[in-house]
């Protein structure tokens, strides 16, 4: 029987990749679930996606990094499917160059989604989770925290997002909410199909050369990363909080 009040999650940036795969697996595990990415015809794929297997989702069209569509997007999600007690903050980009040549506007652009994004929604959504005494976010970091050549920007703001979450863990903790990280290693997404253009390396060789690096020698995919949001969300990691999981197919440190 279908849980007659299911919970209800938010992913941001899940109208495709690791975003996508996540909603629809919240879906799957019984969450209704608010599909947020800037485009709302965009995310309506996933929801569609997630209505095939009849699960319950809506579509929001929302830039994370801009407060007063935060607020909105929130409200709506509230008004039409219930209060959000699961976030994922996946939204993220990447504007990689080497120091030299990084402009202000790419080193603000990565900062804004995925810092401020990050800091606007949970702030948005966590007094829903205080008010039911439960709540789960799981913030999207990446193994590029630990430093990547060309990425000082987003090994930046991927290592900031750690340190928030840990501290998340810490404030809101006695309200029943726990706060983890994933940082995924090499994913095969939309996000590093540009990296491979940019570096002008063609996709399949791109891929094989970076599987042959990874322990279990193979890329990563969306669901590996949704499997372990699945997790972090359960009612059963309830004492699980402030960690930060590499899924990478191999260990880091
Ligand atoms: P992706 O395929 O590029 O998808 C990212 C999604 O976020 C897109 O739908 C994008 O919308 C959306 N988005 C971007 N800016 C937004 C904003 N301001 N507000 C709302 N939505 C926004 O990326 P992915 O590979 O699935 O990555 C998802 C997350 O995992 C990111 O945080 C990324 O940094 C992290 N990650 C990925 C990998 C990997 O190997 N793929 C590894 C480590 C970490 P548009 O399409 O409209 O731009």
């Amino acid at each position: 029987m279908p849980d007659p009040t299911p919970r209800v999650a938010l992913v941001t940036g899940a109208a495709r990749g690791i975003g996508a795969a996540t909603a629809v697996r919240l879906a799957q595990d019984g969450f209704a679930v608010a599909v947020l990415d800037l485009d709302e015809s965009t995310a309506k794929e996933t929801v569609d996606a997630i209505a095939t297997h009849r699960g319950t989702a809506i579509a929001v069209g929302a830039d994370v990094a801009d407060e007063s569509a935060v607020a909105a997007a929130v409200t709506r999600v509230v008004d039409e499917l219930g209060a959000p007690t699961v976030l994922v903050n996946n939204a993220g980009i990447t504007r990689d160059n080497l120091l030299f040549k990084m402009s202000p506007l790419d080193w603000d652009s990565v900062m804004g989604v995925h810092l401020r994004g990050s800091f606007l929604m949970t702030r948005a959504v966590q007094k829903h989770m205080v008010d039911a005494g439960w709540g789960r976010i799981v913030n999207l970091s990446s193994t590029s925290a630990l430093g990547n050549r060309g990425q000082a920007n987003y090994a930046t703001a991927k290592a900031g997002i750690q340190g928030f979450t840990k501290t998340l863990a810490i404030e809101l903790g006695r309200f029943g909410i726990t706060a983890n990280c994933i940082a995924p290693g090499f994913i095969a997404s939309d996000m590093t199909k540009a990296t491979a253009e940019r570096i002008g390396v063609p996709w399949e060789q791109y891929v094989q050369d970076r599987a042959a690096a990874i322990p279990v020698q193979r890329a990563g995919e969306v669901d590996d990363i949704a499997n372990a949001v699945s997790f972090f969300v359960d009612e059963r990691a309830g004492f699980v909080s402030g960690q930060v999981l590499y899924v990478a197919g191999g260990p880091r440190a």
